[in-house]
């Protein structure tokens, strides 16, 4: 038999109040939980906004975009541009509406082109850092047409899952940053027989997810089996950064052209290139020369150059981002009350020695660790004498350096 209910009983909390509206049947709600109710849809919004949804009146536009970039990366000015107004673009691309005017914002995937180690995946990292969306990195080199042996395409979107916590929906408008998608081409030297023979099945494969398909995507990762669930994501609003050192096509760049411009004025123009930067004048010719599927450099829309990094770029390194190197150290010692300066011989010397070994930007961090690791260990033991400052000078730093491995360094980056 149903249980009796007691007259002026909330449905909701159970309480005996004396105000009661009435539903259907004999429904009864009280008038707390009616409030309790409106505060919760009230909030809605606020969180279907930090779940990522996009407004834009909030968008930032593409100078905001790169004066963020500007605080971490240095130099990379036309990449930066480039850079800021595709991710601008595909933002607005996934706010469109539906209008009757049949145009339709295509999706502009990028394609970063520039020597290892000069701001790549940086300059991803903190696109991704800003827009607060899920965001993975993957490495070309790991990918295989399925069936061979390493990883199924697939996988890529198993990381971007996984950073957006399983959202699918969320997920689907992430970006990917794919790194060395120069190993993939056709005539790669780095081209291994257990991934496929052509090189062509890898980018193919590659090619569906950039132009936007729904992928099955194993939730673990790993090898597909027939047995196995799937999620399907739909790739079609996710945002696909590449990059790529493409070593040797400055020679292919050169070729073009020197036999573009021929005739009268062929010396004169050819005289006015810069030779130490011939990737700035990278078109997607040189790509398909390089190896590169036409389909491939025709869904990565969007192509820019990194520059070199010179001296004055790497010194620039070591001081001026927001997490520079320097001032990494400088708050490490700070917090042993040690105030920590560096010589500008000192900054000076130990961008030679990056540039000397060629080590890069990503080599800074092993020569300033080389310096600093006996001042770390040392200072901290002085603690009880009080606040101490020390400046690590030119000499200081090539005392250490010379104790150094630079042959693993070099090997490290
Ligand atoms: P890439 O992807 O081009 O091979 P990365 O972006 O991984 O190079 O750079 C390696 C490291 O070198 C970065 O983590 C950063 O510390 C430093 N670096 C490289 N280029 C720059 C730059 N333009 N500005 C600031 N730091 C840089």
């Amino acid at each position: 038999m149903a249980k009796e209910r007691k007259p002026n009983t909330c449905f909701f909390c159970g309480k005996t109040k004396p105000n009661m509206f009435s539903g259907i049947g004999d429904a009864l709600i009280c008038s707390d939980c009616i409030e309790a109710g409106h505060q919760l849809v009230l909030t809605l919004p606020k969180q279907r906004k930090a779940a990522g949804e996009l407004d834009i009146n909030t968008l930032p536009t593409p100078q905001k975009i790169k004066d963020f970039l500007d605080q971490y990366v240095i130099g990379q000015e036309e990449a930066k541009r480039f850079l800021s107004v595709a991710v601008y673009n595909h933002y607005k691309r996934l706010l469109q509406e539906i209008s009757n005017d049949d145009v339709e914002i295509e999706k502009s995937n990028i394609l970063l082109v520039g020597s290892t180690g000069t701001g790549k995946t940086l300059l991803a990292r903190t696109i991704a850092k800003m827009l607060k969306v899920p965001f993975a990195i993957t490495d070309a080199t790991s990918l295989t047409q399925a069936g061979y042996v390493g990883e199924d395409v697939e996988t890529i979107l198993v990381r971007l899952l996984q950073d957006a916590d399983y959202d699918v929906k969320k997920a689907e408008r992430g970006i990917v940053f794919i790194d060395e998608i120069d190993k993939i081409s056709r005539k790669s030297e780095n081209m291994s027989i257990t991934r496929d023979v052509s090189g062509e099945g890898v980018q193919q494969a590659l090619l569906k997810m950039l132009e936007g398909s729904i992928v099955n995507v194993p939730p673990q990762g790993g090898r597909k089996h027939p047995d196995q669930e799937f999620i399907h994501v739909n790739t079609q609003n996710i945002l696909f950064i590449c990059g790529g050192a493409f070593e040797g096509i400055e020679r292919t760049i050169a070729q073009r052209l020197h036999t573009q411009v021929i005739g009268f004025t062929a010396q004169q123009e050819t005289e006015h290139l810069d030779k130490n930067n011939m990737l700035q004048y990278i078109a997607p010719q040189d790509l398909k020369a390089y190896g590169l599927i036409p389909e491939i450099i025709g869904r990565l829309p969007v192509l820019t150059h990194l520059d070199p990094l010179d001296h004055d770029a790497l010194r620039s390194i070591l001081l001026n981002p927001k997490n520079a190197l320097t001032k990494q150290y400088q708050k490490l010692l700070s917090m042993d009350n040690v105030n920590l300066t560096f010589d500008d011989e000192a900054l000076d010397y130990i961008v030679d020695k990056a540039l000397e070994y060629k080590l890069g930007a990503r080599g800074l961090r092993g020569l300033m660790e080389a310096i600093m690791t006996d001042i770390m260990f040392e200072l901290p033991n002085r603690k009880q004498e009080g606040a101490q400052s020390f400046t690590v000078t030119k000499e200081y730093a090539q005392q250490k350096l010379e104790h150094a491995d630079l042959y693993r360094l070099k090997n490290a980056v």
